[in-house]
């Protein structure tokens, strides 16, 4: 037997026996424990058909600690080791179990209703285009465009009843953004008679139906007949610590290897996400409807005295709250206010015109005598570009008092929500869930089906990213200044702004269906800014178009693929990579805020690369591959 040791700076693969007195199976995948260097380290045996070298006698194993992932699996982590430069150990720890499964249990036959013909629903004709008859086996990848609104319960029934999905062996897996998500999804699954599970043993055991979040792209399904992502832009899908794989490209991959379809999901794809993928949208009518209302506040004008809030917003909250069926019908009324990591924003202190950068659309700060763009460093002289004056002023508000304003101002309780954004601990789940060796073991279960953890219960909450993740329904949702996501200083500004529009507006529901006033409210000094434009109109094609330009031009993902270095050794290793890449088009440059960013034509030629260089042990150097926030 060959085996891998969970020493993540061991990469050497070392052969063992298997006891004559053994009872237990030992297939690849099987967890077990070796001596080691004379001491015992657990380990995956990778192949179980090694004809030792002449005349050495291998160990016997030491330890048997139950199932571990099957063997596509253990292919797919050596894959992820090499395109995510991390550790195999690593993938194949976030694919097995966190306590040893022993035992498997029987498997139904079916999955449940599968093949029930008196399911049709709105999707089936989408989900039929984008598994079409003669694509099926050939593992293709599809993005569907569908606005945040919708129920998704009714496309999961489409795929999992699809005919040629049917008809092919294996399990469905389906991926969520969340851990409650992923619970609440197969709850509903499960009442409706459909055999769905989020345990890891029962994936193992070839489970029709798996669902789970991030490290769910790791379930140990013997064979994948088809992979859904559902919200397949959220960022929970990627570990933010190295190796920072991406759940959506694992689950992508691994559907590729079996030949079977890929569909992911979202209310506004990216361009990496559209990148490489078939695109379906619905009729532009029935994505517009799926968007929440939205009104947009001309803050250009406004007089600094109304400090943070327009009227437009007192009147909209005094209408939910005078309405007695408006918040407690409809949930809190929600003021979301986030500056960390966000643009810093210079107006004119004549007309209140935002400077903005004439390249990228970014917000300027003030550079010597001009203006230069944190983004993609632009420089132009210090003028208006609206009315010509020569006089800048930075936009500010004190966030401390927010909340006492607020309340002041409403003569209503407010409460407050921020922190962490919670999602941060997909990965986990119950011990027993799919992917439960992913992250350290304090990360409990977060986010229940209730949603209500810690969520104060008053009419109207104000808050950081939090409030957007933990709170589940609201009468309406304001942001009190989208500029500061808008104009930030990422090339990622337009997606993560899109995405935190997408949530606040599943929040609130589809228009022409609520109360007149359920929408969110913008705050904003570039009310004609396109991605404002885009989700007024629930329509977000144009933006796509102008994303994917962009992208293009300044060589950015998919249309070259990154990596990031930090830590007091990057700089060593960034010459080594120069050294190593001459030839292979990869070059390097150091970052802003220290740091050194790798960038190539390819994953080929990065992941290549990085694999080739040796890294120095130890903690000192990190290997972000895909860097979030440039
Ligand atoms: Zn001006
Ligand atoms: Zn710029």
């Amino acid at each position: 037997m060959r085996v891998r040791t969970d020493v993540p700076a061991l990469s050497r693969l070392f052969d063992y026996a298997v006891p004559d007195t053994w009872t237990d199976d030992v297939i690849v995948g099987t967890r077990v424990r070796v001596a080691l260097h004379g001491r015992r380290v657990g380990g995956w045996v990778v192949d179980d058909d090694v004809t030792p070298p002449e005349g050495v006698e291998p160990l016997p194993l030491k330890g048997w600690s139950g199932w571990g992932p099957p063997a596509p699996v253990i292919d797919l982590a050596e894959w992820a080791a090499w395109r995510w430069a991390g550790p195999v150990s690593f993938f194949l720890g976030v694919a097995s179990p966190l306590r040893p499964v022993r035992r498997l249990p029987a498997v139904p036959g079916g999955a449940g209703r599968a093949g029930d013909s008196a399911l049709a629903n709105a999707f089936d004709e989408m989900v039929a285009q984008a598994i079409r008859e003669g694509a099926v086996g050939e593992g293709t990848s599809t993005v569907l465009r569908i606005p945040p609104t919708t129920d998704l319960i009714d496309l999961v029934l489409s795929v999992v009843t699809a005919p040629q999905i049917v008809g092919r062996p294996g399990s469905v897996v389906v991926l969520v953004p969340s851990v409650g998500w992923a619970e609440r999804l197969c709850g509903r699954l499960v009442r409706r008679s459909y055999r769905a599970t989020t345990d890891w043993a029962a994936a193992r055991a070839g489970w029709p139906i798996v669902v789970g979040s991030r490290a769910a792209a790791w379930a140990p399904l013997p064979q994948v007949s088809a992979a859904l992502v559902l919200d397949a832009h959220d960022e929970a899908y990627k570990e933010e610590s190295a190796p920072t794989y991406s759940a959506v490209d694992v689950g992508t991959e691994r559907a590729r290897r079996a030949g079977s379809p890929c569909i992911v999901t979202s209310p506004c794809p990216s361009t990496v996400l559209r990148a490489g993928r078939a695109e379906h949208l619905l009729p532009v009518t029935a994505e517009r409807a799926g968007w929440s209302a939205v009104e947009r506040v001309d803050r250009r004008g406004a007089d600094p005295r109304t400090g943070m809030f327009s009227e437009e917003f007192v009147r909209l909250a005094r209408t939910v709250l005078d309405d007695p069926d408006g918040v407690a019908r409809r949930g809190p009324l929600v003021c979301f206010y986030d500056r960390t990591g966000r643009a810093r924003l210079l107006a004119c202190a004549h007309c209140g015109e935002l400077a903005q950068c004439t390249t990228c659309g970014a917000a300027v700060a003030q550079h010597g005598t001009g203006l230069r763009c944190p983004r993609c460093g632009s420089e132009r002289p210090l003028v208006c570009a609206a009315c010509g004056k020569l006089r800048m002023k930075t936009v500010r508000v004190g966030v401390s008092r927010l909340r006492e304003e607020l309340a002041a101002l409403l003569g209503s309780e407010v409460g407050e929500v921020s922190g962490p954004a919670v999602a941060r601990s997909a990965g986990r789940a119950a011990s027993g869930s799919v992917g439960g060796g992913a992250g350290g073991p304090s990360g409990g279960p977060s986010g229940g089906p209730s949603g209500g953890d810690g969520i104060p219960a008053t009419p109207v909450l104000v808050g950081t990213e939090a409030v957007l993740h933990r709170v589940r329904r609201a009468a309406a949702v304001v942001f009190l200044d989208i500029d500061l996501h808008l104009l930030a200083p990422r090339f990622s500004a337009t997606d993560e702004t899109l995405a935190l529009l997408a949530r606040a507006s599943r929040m609130v529901g589809p228009r022409h269906t609520g109360p007149a006033w359920a929408r969110l409210l913008l705050q904003t000094r570039v009310p004609d800014h396109p991605v404002l434009e885009a989700v007024a109109r629930g329509d977000l094609s144009e933006v796509a178009e102008g994303e994917e330009a962009m992208r293009r031009s300044a060589r950015l993902p998919p249309f070259s693929a990154l990596a990031s270095l930090t830590g007091p050794l990057a700089a060593g290793y960034a010459d080594a990579l120069r050294e190593a890449g001459v030839g292979t088009g990869v070059t390097l440059s150091e970052l802003p805020d220290g740091g050194y960013l790798a960038q190539a034509q390819d994953h080929g030629a990065l992941c290549d690369l990085l694999a080739s260089v040796p890294r120095p042990g130890g903690r000192g150097l990190r290997v972000a591959v895909d860097p979030a926030a440039i």
